[in-house]
């Protein structure tokens, strides 16, 4: 038999420590989304080859080019920071499953503009900055009601699936995580406030995934786990 390459095995055993972490939660559906920005396509080639399907890239011209060379079935999702110039090249990729990091009504409303043409609307989540420190960004806890009812009521061509943080590196060994605690808490305002149900929660990285999936997190992002350190720093 083959030896199992590195990314497979790590692959497995991030979707291991995903289940274990259930256990202390109430049992809900954990996508892994595997953050690939940095990573050669041969190394998403390799997480391809054993079944997965959810990659995450920061940088659209990056993600642009992966897009092109990479199977079709591969459900993208975009986790960087968004410059308005840039929502155009977003809207034209057919199978961009998620854009995770609309931090303004701004920003919606255009990508909306931008997203008539798709077959079917856009998936978003808006990025709140849950530990409101300044050099993050994000919607503050207390507008991002606002910005939802935005999306919904105004945005046809998009489709409000949830909300996204990162939180501060300072938190992310505590238990139970305050800005986990506090994007769950902007979930449910929404849909108290908007009678919606079901918004998804994005939240967990490497080093507190298995926190964030014990406080509900529907979608966790771990890359250094499965494809190891990065060289650049991002
Ligand atoms: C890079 C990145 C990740 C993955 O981080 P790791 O610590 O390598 O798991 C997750 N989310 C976002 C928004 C990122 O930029």
């Amino acid at each position: 038999m083959a030896a199992v390459s590195l990314i497979k095995s790590n692959l497995k055993h991030i979707q291991d420590r995903i289940q274990a972490a259930l256990y202390a939660s109430v049992p809900h559906p954990v996508r892994l989304v595997a953050v690939s920005k940095t990573k050669p396509n041969s190394d998403i080639l390799d997480a391809y080859e054993s079944g997965h399907r959810h990659f995450g890239e920061n940088y659209i011209q990056e993600l642009v080019e992966k897009v092109a060379q990479l199977p079709t079935d591969i459900q993208w999702h975009f986790i960087g920071a968004l410059q308005t110039n840039k929502l155009k090249s977003i809207a034209l990729i057919p199978n961009l499953y998620l854009v995770e990091t609309i931090d303004s009504a701004k920003k919606a409303i255009a990508l909306n503009k931008l997203c008539a043409g798709r077959l079917e609307p856009l998936g978003i989540l808006l990025q709140v900055n849950t530990s409101t420190e300044e050099s993050k960004s994000g919607i503050a806890p207390d507008s991002v009601v606002d910005v939802a009812r935005t999306v919904v009521e105004t945005c046809p061509f998009l489709v409000l699936r949830g909300l996204m943080t990162i939180g501060s590196s300072e938190h992310s060994s505590l238990v139970p995580n305050p800005d986990f605690e506090t994007l769950k808490g902007c979930k449910s305002e929404i849909e108290g406030a908007l009678g919606l149900k079901g918004l998804e929660l994005s939240m967990g990285m490497s080093d507190d995934f298995e926190t964030a999936v014990a406080q509900g997190s529907t979608n966790v992002r771990v890359g250094s786990s499965i494809f190891g350190q990065r060289k650049k720093a991002v």
